[in-house]
């Protein structure tokens, strides 16, 4: 399908943006997820999503706010940043790694305070020792804490061969 106006300029700029600016700031900024945000908006308002074609402008204003670079357009474009990937994984399940583990972890947690708590229960129990539950707990933790982080992991290498990880 023949690209817009919105997107032949706007992956323009990015391009310009990439040349001008040092290879940190780049990164910094995140400029490549800024590009994987613009295919997925371009797609979007094709099926059209009202929500996807206001993000347009916004995407434009992001793009002026890193060539300001002051702390204050900087900290607008981060949440603008946050407002539209917040609409693309609700409305459209695209996700961050980031995001999938802020999703995982705490579910992950729960899973490991509940096996501490009972592992921690059982041999404190039998060694009438509360320093063994006390250590129950925190293995428990860290479990919880690399299992939801390593199903994070799992999960965005499945969306990413999806197309679903920006
Ligand atoms: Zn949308």
């Amino acid at each position: 399908m023949e690209k817009s106006e919105w997107y032949k300029e706007t992956t323009d700029v990015i391009q310009k943006l990439r040349i001008e600016m040092p290879y940190k700031a780049v990164k910094k900024v995140k400029l490549e997820r800024i590009e994987r945000i613009v295919e997925h908006v371009e797609s979007n308002v094709a099926i059209g999503c009202v929500e996807c074609e206001q993000s347009k402008k916004i995407i434009k204003k992001m793009l002026g706010s890193i060539r300001e670079g002051n702390q204050e357009s900087i900290k607008t474009y981060w949440k603008d940043m946050s407002n539209i990937l917040n609409h693309l994984s609700s409305v459209h399940q695209l996700y961050t790694l980031e995001d999938r583990i802020a999703f995982w972890v705490p579910i992950g947690m729960g899973i490991g305070i509940g096996t501490g708590i009972a592992l921690g229960a059982v041999f404190g129990r039998i060694h009438e020792n509360m320093t063994l539950m006390a250590i129950g707990l925190v293995i428990g933790n860290a479990f919880g804490m690399s299992l939801g982080v390593a199903v994070a992991f799992v999960q965005t290498e499945v969306l990413k061969s999806k197309n679903q990880i920006i």
